[in-house]
């Protein structure tokens, strides 16, 4: 990477973090738990394909994305492993799932047919059934479940190969929103197997009811969706998590221009920050353009020679101008961190969500497919 010539702005991918994450959840779930870890929305920003071929070549047994085309990229890109579509299928798209040999998650008898009838005659296409436990949004009530799986009898074309649900508070300290959940689907679990059906796969955990102490690992069964924990950041500052997480993702860039301004000069659109002093200033290239908020405008800081400098006025589309009143020898070309390390310092995911009122979720998975990705 020093090598190479480097651009304005860029993200450092950390594979070796990647994989340490995913064996920091390995040993937390054991053996005998498959992990189908989510790449959706471009693997959180991080990028899908080199992160799902990583994820793959250390064991993952198939990989979890939202949406259809999501999963055909991946084809496109040869991945053959299982890749489960958690979310909707337009159903005038649903053939493509037979095509991609992509799992749906079927929730409607139309649905069903559907897809039973683009599988060819011979073959089965695996579908997953989702329960909605108690976050109503996909998904079929506890009491609509097994009149369900009795309908799918007259699909022979179709075979059930997973029962599943998402938890919608596994994030928080007390447990028992969530053991509620739980409780729910196994009693949905228990009449399903009375009726002589057995999937193959059953799952209801996402990162933070994989790694939730209070859980004590009562919703792995023998399937887990890990997203972000993957990606090395935690669900929620709430929760003492159990596991060392490692960021997989840097996003770096270089300084433009270093400019001394005098006392009284406007920066940036609309003038909304006045040097109070004659200042030192650092123009970044990277801004909303890249995914870099704008709501950051005054708020947010960055790194430079491993200390914090503050955004000074308005986040533009391609550049954002800093205080470095406070650094020596800056020069243009110099590397600035938004999100990562810099000698003792660091601005994490975390900190920007603090910044702007959300969660590092939505930081990581909105950085532009503008920005190049290095893996490293
Ligand atoms: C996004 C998603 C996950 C992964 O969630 P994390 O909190 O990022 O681990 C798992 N399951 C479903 C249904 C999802 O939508």
């Amino acid at each position: 990477m020093n090598t190479q010539p480097r651009p304005a702005t860029w993200l450092e991918i950390d594979i070796t973090a990647l994989l340490e994450n995913v064996a920091a959840l390995r040993r937390v779930v054991g053996e005998n738990v498959a992990l189908f870890p989510v790449v959706k929305a471009n693997a959180y920003g991080h990028g899908a394909v080199p992160v799902a071929h990583a994820l793959l070549s250390a064991g993952c047994a198939g990989l979890c994305v939202a949406r259809l085309d999501e999963g055909i990229a991946l084809r496109q890109a040869g991945i053959r492993a299982p890749i489960w579509i958690l979310g909707w299928i337009p159903p005038e798209h649903i053939s493509a799932a037979v095509e991609y040999r992509l799992t749906p998650t079927i929730n409607s008898l139309a649905q069903a047919a559907a897809l039973h009838a683009a599988t060819p005659r011979g073959e089965q296409t695996p579908i997953h059934i989702k329960v909605d436990t108690g976050l109503s949004r996909y998904g079929l009530l506890p009491d609509e479940v097994l009149p369900f799986v009795r309908d799918m009898r007259m699909f022979n074309h179709l075979s059930i190969e997973g029962l599943w649900t998402h938890m919608a508070r596994a994030d928080e300290p007390d447990p028992t929103p969530t053991q509620r959940q739980l409780a729910r689907f196994a009693h949905v679990l228990e009449a399903v197997h009375a009726e002589g059906v057995h999937p193959r796969w059953l799952h209801t955990a996402a990162s933070a009811a994989i790694l939730n102490p209070a859980l004590e690992n009562a919703a792995h069964f023998n399937a887990v969706r890990p997203g972000i924990s993957i990606y090395g950041l935690r669900p929620s500052r709430e929760v003492a998590w159990p596991i060392h997480l490692r960021p997989v993702l840097t996003w770096k860039a270089r300084v433009a221009r270093v400019r001394e301004l005098p006392a009284g000069t406007a920066i940036s659109y609309g003038g909304t920050f006045v040097t109070p002093h004659a200042m030192r200033v650092a123009l970044v290239p990277v801004g909303y353009g890249d995914g870099y908020p704008r709501a950051l405008s005054n708020r947010g800081e960055v790194l430079i020679q491993g200390r914090r400098c503050r955004i000074v006025g308005r986040v533009c589309m391609d550049n954002i101008v800093v205080d470095i009143n406070h650094v020596e020898h800056v020069e243009e070309g110099d590397e600035v961190v938004l999100i990562g390390r810099q000698g003792d310092a660091a601005i994490t995911a975390d900190d920007l969500a603090h910044w702007l009122g959300t969660i590092n979720y939505e930081v990581v998975t909105q950085i532009l497919p503008r920005v190049p990705r290095f893996y490293i």
